[in-house]
């Protein structure tokens, strides 16, 4: 197995979902690859982290408007699946968290890249460099993991740079909160503020 391969299982796996010679065969390539074991203990704290959160007490309303939101499962496997086959792709889009089906993240599995956001059609990656060219707006909120973020046109939610560089050209505008964020623990307090923050709004 390669990492192409194994991150979409290590998603499975912290999900629930992976049994029998995936499992066997992630596990057997975690034993030999660092980036990879290193990625999938960050992500299992995250996931162990929010776990342990009291539970929110959240309204009847609330809870169908999440569970509307939710790609059917039969979607998100076939995602998976074609993730899986197309190991070729290097920047794979997953789904980034089960709440929120129109969320979506990007991997690029060369570089460890992670570009997350609800509207990434007028994001443009090359290596790990993620650009919002001028005269280009995302709408919404924009995360950038271990790249190189070079904003010369709009954000109109907050901007987030975790572990990377920001370059904010005097085009750039950003209607949001602009955070970056480097060491590990206050990475889990993002993620922290960010489960919180879900379900107050
Ligand atoms: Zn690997």
């Amino acid at each position: 197995m390669n990492c192409k391969e194994a991150l979409p299982l290590i998603h499975e796996y912290l999900d629930g979902d992976l049994q029998g010679s995936d499992s066997q065969r992630l596990k057997e390539h975690l034993i030999s690859c660092q980036a990879c074991h290193a990625l999938f203990r960050q992500l299992e704290k995250t996931d162990a982290m929010v776990r342990m959160l009291p539970p929110v007490r959240v309204s009847d309303t609330l809870t169908a408007q999440i569970m509307s939101g939710l790609p059917p499962v039969k979607k998100r496997n076939s995602w998976m699946v074609f993730i899986r086959r197309h190991p070729a792709v290097s920047v794979a889009v997953v789904f980034a968290t089960v709440m929120f089906g129109s969320f979506m993240s990007m991997w690029n599995d060369d570089t460890n890249l992670m570009v997350k956001g609800s509207n990434l059609q007028d994001v443009v990656i090359e290596g790990d460099t993620v650009t919002v060219p001028q005269g280009h707006t995302v709408k919404g909120d924009l995360v950038v993991q271990r790249g190189k973020l070079k904003v010369e046109g709009e954000v109109t939610g907050n901007l987030t740079v975790i572990d990377g560089s920001l370059n904010l050209a005097s085009t750039a505008h950003i209607s949001g909160h602009v955070t970056q964020v480097n060491e590990a623990l206050s990475w889990v307090w993002y993620k922290v503020g960010e489960y919180v923050g879900m379900f107050s709004h």
